[in-house]
């Protein structure tokens, strides 16, 4: 078998990067998450004043705006023109100018191969909303990835907690709701299960049971391909 690829969708908190990366380090896989890239080209309009509410206006900067995926000693590091901003783009308000700029066409088409030309070269779990459906719909694994609403607001909130921002859970709760809204009603590219993805809820899972989840997956997945 040449490089594998597997793709992993599912709506916020889901656990998708954490679960990803810890797979992907058992596997030897490269491990990227595609939602970075939005974040720093949302982080562009942001800081460039952009009304996140006019597609227009947002396409207008993405000329200005490189964002790419770097890997420093395997581990992915995002740039925005240059400029290492992995950890500004975890901010509540650049999540939801994400999902304003994932919204518009231009961006979306722009970020595309980038992605793609990651999993031509290397092994990869990779995720995101769309992966499945459009970034790499030939993947070797496709993995739907999700639990109750309630069940990842709390994961989500705990984290934002550890790192010292104040919210609280009812905000957190409502941010990913209108995320999770704006991901599946958009035009292109919609958040949804791929037909031929495996459903992987992980409601009643702690950490390391839902990593073996996911690396079962994989395995009977790609021993059925060999
Ligand atoms: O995964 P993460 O929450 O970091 O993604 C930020 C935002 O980027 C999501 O809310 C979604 O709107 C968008 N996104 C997307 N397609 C992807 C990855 C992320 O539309 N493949």
């Amino acid at each position: 078998m040449g490089n594998v690829s597997v793709a992993i969708d599912g709506p916020v908190g889901a656990g998708k990067s954490t679960i990803a990366r810890a797979a992907a380090e058992k596997l030897g896989y490269i491990y990227c998450d595609t939602g970075a890239l939005y974040r720093a080209v949302a982080l562009h309009c942001v800081r460039s004043g952009a009304d996140l509410k006019s597609p227009g206006e947002i396409a207008e900067k993405l000329p200005s705006a490189k964002a790419e995926i770097r890997l420093i000693d395997g581990v992915q590091r995002v740039f925005l023109n240059g400029e290492d901003v992995s950890d500004l783009i975890r901010t509540p308000e650049v999540s939801m100018a994400a999902s304003a700029v994932s919204a518009v066409p231009e961006v979306r088409a722009a970020l595309l191969d980038i992605q793609r030309n990651i999993a031509a070269e290397n092994s990869v779990i990779m995720d995101g909303r769309d992966i499945g459906t459009v970034v790499l719909p030939n993947a070797n694994v496709k993995i739907f990835l999700t639990a109750a609403a309630e069940i990842r607001a709390k994961r989500r909130y705990d984290e934002l907690c550890a790192k010292g921002e104040s919210v609280t859970f009812e905000e957190v709760l409502n941010d990913l709701n209108k995320r999770d809204y704006n991901d599946t009603h958009r035009d292109i590219a919609p958040l949804k299960q791929a037909e031929d993805a495996v459903l992987a809820d992980t409601s009643g899972m702690d950490f390391a049971q839902s990593v073996q989840l996911v690396c079962d997956i994989i395995a009977e997945k790609t021993k059925e391909q060999r």
